[in-house]
């Protein structure tokens, strides 16, 4: 329905083969000094998509025992058939007990059995994109899904920010994987990036490119080119239900998928109209966004600057408005603003990812980037995951620990080593990804690189989670190793500058006349 707006024409071969550079010295990032380097110019442009052809390599393990919830109903028919049928129906019985191990609660067990056997519903919580990938896969696959979500709408969570759709935690295109899927990325509207501003700590600008797509630009929000309405629709076309305004018990759904409960960081943005070209720049500074990141994204007239804040804050406004003085500074952005989004993320790894019979998908499941906060790929494909585990296909707890945990736990030391450092190490990153880049002549190998595993980051994770994560027993029961939103340290205690307090009385005002919030500290 939407698609890409971009005409110009790009090399493409997206880059497969790759040599893990490990002569990337993490010591060396946590003790070394940057120098001060003089300001370049920005430099961008836009990649348009074409079809890759790497083949896919899509997880198709069977389960040698046939799911409970199929229409042909053993436990009904087998009920109806008199003593045979008794001893058939408790063999049933037992078979679902022994398949529902991942709980002892003996009432759970028979609760969640009974659901699975004597009907074809499955019942999600939360519309959002890891439940709204599911319904559409179960629902084409003759399930009666029900999708029950708290908000008003999918994507209200959201309010038109964009998010980028990253393309190095896989081998494969993720618009492919979609369309292998079933799902038609031009049900919404996506801008394809092959190259990025990288803004270092001392305001050096480089340039990280890749000759395939680095990442897609997607809107999230309520308005029919968003991702999140693109993937309503095609839940609905499946034929799923889905009930807004509502609230379920957890305990009464199979799919769980409502998206983060804690914060562990959180982000502020603001939307404004801009006449600058379409750009991506991604800012490593510990002062502007502390512990992690801001970006400057703009498409078709419509840009976003975000801040993300690793450490929490008081006042935390200060820091966007600071942000947005020094994009303004250093980018010709002619700037109105409109609104001022922003969201939290929730960070931690449980110790299992289908409890009870019901299966923890996307954020709701922690599976989410720990360094950057990219977790819109880790939802889609766990919703499909879990999609599958309830068709038989798979085994859910098998297909996450195997294809997801990985890299969420390589993000997790990442961050562990990010959050020891300020701009000194920031500085080192943006130096190896650029040495990385010259040498190997792909931007993206670095990033594929940052989530390999390897020996390092493998010895690293013991103390990860000793030093980062706490662990929590959640009210479900299930036991999380999260990580806590980080305290301030003196450095984030600053004056703001000139500008950033007009930009703050700029918005005051704006605010007055009914410029809308929908993120703010007390939501975190
Ligand atoms: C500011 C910000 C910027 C981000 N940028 C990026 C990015 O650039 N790239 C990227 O990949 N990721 C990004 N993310 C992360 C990404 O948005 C999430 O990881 C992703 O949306 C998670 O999808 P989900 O389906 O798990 O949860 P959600 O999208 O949050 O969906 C959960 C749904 O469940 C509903 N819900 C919650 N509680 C209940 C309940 N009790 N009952 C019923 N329904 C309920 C919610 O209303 C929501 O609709 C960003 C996040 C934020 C906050």
């Amino acid at each position: 329905m939407f698609s890409s707006g971009l005409t110009e024409p790009i090399r493409w071969a997206m880059t497969t083969d790759f040599t893990p550079n490990l002569d990337i010295d993490w010591s060396a990032m946590l003790l070394s000094t940057s120098s001060s380097l003089s300001s370049q110019a920005s430099n961008s442009r836009l990649l348009t998509e074409k079809p890759s052809s790497i083949p896919l390599v899509i997880p198709t393990k069977l389960t040698m025992l046939p799911h409970p919830s199929e229409s042909t109903n053993p436990l009904s028919s087998a009920v109806s058939r008199g003593p045979l049928a008794i001893s058939i129906c408790t063999a049933i019985v037992r078979h679902e007990i022994t398949r529902l191990k991942s709980t002892d609660d003996p009432t759970v067990q028979a609760k969640v059995m009974i659901r699975n056997i004597v009907s074809d519903e499955v019942h999600i919580l939360g519309a959002g994109l890891s439940g709204l990938a599911a319904a559409t896969i179960l629902a084409r696959s003759g399930k009666d899904v029900h999708v029950h979500e708290i908000r008003k709408d999918s994507g209200a969570r959201f309010d038109g920010d964009f998010q980028g759709i990253e393309n190095w935690t896989g081998e494969v295109d993720f618009f492919d994987e979609l369309a292998e899927w079933g799902f038609d990325t031009n049900e919404f509207k996506s801008d394809a990036f092959g190259i990025i501003d990288l803004i270092h700590p001392d305001d050096v600008v480089t340039h990280p490119e890749t000759d395939g797509v680095a990442f897609r630009v997607v809107e999230r929000g309520t308005a029919g080119h968003t991702i999140d309405q693109g993937f309503k629709r095609m839940a609905l076309e499946s034929g799923a239900k889905i009930h807004y305004g509502t609230r379920k018990p957890s305990e009464e759904c199979d799919i769980v998928a409502a998206g983060p409960r804690e914060s562990s960081a959180v982000a502020y943005g603001e939307i404004f109209e801009t006449t600058h070209r379409n750009i991506v720049a991604f800012q490593l500074n510990d002062k502007l966004a502390p512990g992690a990141y801001s970006y400057l994204i703009i498409i078709d007239g419509i840009g976003l600057i975000c801040t993300c804040l690793w450490r929490k804050q008081r006042k935390s406004g200060r820091y966007l408005d600071e942000t947005i003085a020094w994009y303004e500074e250093n980018y010709d952005l002619n700037r109105k603003p409109i609104k001022r989004v922003g969201g939290k993320g929730d960070f931690g790894l449980p110790t299992k990812y289908e409890h009870e019979g019901r299966f923890y998908v996307g954020e709701a499941g922690g599976l989410q980037d720990f360094m950057w906060g990219f977790g819109m790929r880790y939802a889609i494909t766990s919703g499909v995951l879990s999609a599958k585990a309830i068709l038989g296909e798979l085994d859910y707890e098998k297909e996450i620990r195997g294809r997801l945990v990985p890299l969420v736990r390589a993000s997790a030391i990442n961050r562990f080593l990010m959050n020891r450092v300020g701009d000194r190490g920031f500085k080192i990153v943006a130096n190896q990804w650029m040495r990385d880049q010259r040498r190997k002549g792909d931007g993206l190998s670095f990033m594929r690189w940052l989530y390999k595993p390897g020996l390092i980051r493998r010895a690293l994770w013991p103390i990860v989670k000793i030093g980062m994560l706490r662990k929590k027993v959640l009210s479900d029961g299930r036991v999380v190793h999260r990580m806590p939103f980080r305290k301030p340290l003196d450095r984030d205690t600053w004056e703001p500058s000139e500008r950033a307090r007009e930009i703050r009385e700029e918005w005051d005002s704006i605010r007055k006349g009914g410029g809308k919030l929908s993120f703010q500290e007390s939501d975190s």
